[in-house]
């Protein structure tokens, strides 16, 4: 399912969470940025067109400056983030460099997407840079964003992105095999769901547990990001982008995952 869901889409998302950006001290991870590079090049340079959405400014500011661990002020936490973010992308940029390929940062606030002029050029930036071959990498302006305004997390903000560039394929990459029907951070006897077949049905079937010590939504924007998505006819799938060339070992059916079908939307 995953490899063929991989095989015939051309416009696809990913999005990447703070919890895989980071390595075990907090910092960012560049032997994964390094990694998840080359895996994208391959992908590009076999026709396939690629727009990412990073987390991790929060995570790469407090690494950075190494201090403010404990502010909870949020002009503190939006000044981690802005400082986090030149890090972050730069970073990014490093990473694609070695592969002839250059980025571009998007930063978007919830109320980008309800406004249809900002969404138009939104959108047609997005459009020009992928066919100029350049990867648009998105975040949420955190400078500008507080709470009222604030998408969010992640997820969403993935799942709203994908639908406005009409990718044909959302993958969510985040340190977690996929779907269980129990936190299995929790439950070490949790079930995988590897297929699902029915949206609301799974919400009634699974408990869902708390975040990572980075992560901010939690299973539970994920699968609404799945909802969104779906309903634009755009599957989905979870996994875990921690693990070896994760990207290719999807692709290649050696690796698990969740996948959300189209059909999941009954
Ligand atoms: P990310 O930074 O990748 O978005 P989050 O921390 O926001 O990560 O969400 C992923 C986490 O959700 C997992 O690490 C897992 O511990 C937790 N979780 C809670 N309930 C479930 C569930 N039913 N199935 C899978 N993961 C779950």
């Amino acid at each position: 399912m995953i490899p063929s869901l991989i095989a015939h889409a051309r416009k696809i998302l990913i999005k990447i969470g703070s919890n895989t950006l980071a390595d075990r001290e907090g910092r960012i991870n560049h032997t994964f940025l390094e990694e998840f590079a080359a895996q994208a090049a391959a992908l590009i340079t076999s026709g396939k067109q690629l727009v990412i959405v990073s987390s991790g400014a929060q995570v790469a500011g407090l690494s950075t400056l190494g201090k403010w661990t404990r502010k909870q002020d949020i002009h503190y936490k939006q000044a981690l983030c802005a400082v986090g973010q030149v890090e972050l992308m730069g970073a990014w940029a490093a990473a694609f460099t070695p592969h002839g390929l250059h980025i571009a940062q998007i930063l978007l606030t919830r109320d980008d997407f309800g406004d249809s002029i900002r969404t138009l050029n939104m959108r047609n930036t997005l459009f020009t840079l992928v066919d100029e071959g350049i990867i648009p990498i998105i975040n949420e302006n955190d400078t500008v964003s507080v709470e009222e305004i604030k998408i969010g997390d992640n997820d969403t903000l993935a799942a709203q992105s994908a639908v406005l560039w009409s990718a044909d394929l959302l993958i969510l990459f985040s340190d977690i095999d996929g779907l269980y029907d129990k936190n299995p951070k929790e439950y070490p006897d949790a079930e995988p769901v590897r297929e699902v077949q029915d949206l609301a049905q799974i919400r009634t079937q699974i408990s869902i547990g708390g975040t990572n010590n980075f992560g901010t939504g939690g299973i539970a924007t994920k699968l609404d990001a799945a909802q969104r998505a779906v309903s634009y006819g755009i599957p989905m799938i979870l996994a875990h982008g921690g693990r070896p060339r994760a990207l290719e070992a999807l692709a290649a059916g050696t690796q698990q995952g969740t996948t959300f079908p189209v059909q999941s939307l009954r």
